[in-house]
């Protein structure tokens, strides 16, 4: 993957990045944006019965391999049905998340298709993290205090009471 530069957004330098193999259209998961997006639905009953036996396996164990793969298979098929040859995920741009489990998922998703591939780009490098936290504070994103299903914020909570914090309240951090 070549990487053009370009000066841009607050005089930041956004590195341009190019597609593998040169294609004109990314499809990029995302499992939440302000932006216009596509809907993949939310299909928790899918869910809730892919991960059964796995409640109490810890973040980054057997239970959010389960959840890459069922996100990705989706990302694939859409993929698959309207003509994008690649697809590519934000979930590894949070330093919370093993890159791997997350690569291995995407790979996976995409081999059922011929024409599908899955573009493994490490979105924490460039600068990408901190990017990340600037446009959030920017924009005052929410920010969620943890992973996304009731077994992590269990799991949080657990931790945070060990540590004589209070339990996370939904809906009211913002990045600011
Ligand atoms: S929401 Fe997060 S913690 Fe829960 S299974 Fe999915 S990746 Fe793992």
């Amino acid at each position: 993957m070549k990487i053009k530069k370009d000066l841009s957004l607050d005089g930041y330098e956004r590195p341009k990045l190019e597609v593998p193999n040169k294609e004109s259209k990314l499809l990029l998961h995302s499992c939440c944006a302000p932006f216009e997006f596509i809907d993949a639905d939310y299909d928790k009953e899918n869910w809730f019965e892919r991960i059964k036996g796995l409640e109490n396996e810890p973040e980054r164990g057997a239970r959010c391999t389960k959840c890459f793969d069922m996100r990705f298979e989706r990302s694939a098929l859409f993929a698959h049905e309207h003509d994008f040859p690649t697809f590519a995920t934000t979930l590894g741009i949070s330093r919370w998340k093993d890159m791997k489990q997350i690569n291995d998922s995407g790979h996976r998703a995409a081999s059922r298709y011929q024409k599908v591939n899955y573009w493994d780009f490490n979105w924490r490098k460039q600068g990408g993290s901190s990017r990340m936290i600037e446009i959030s504070k920017r924009e005052n994103f929410y920010q969620q205090e943890y992973c996304g299903c009731v077994y992590s914020l269990r799991d949080t909570n657990k931790w945070r009471m060990s540590q004589n914090k209070p339990r996370i309240i939904r809906g009211i951090k913002f990045y600011n």
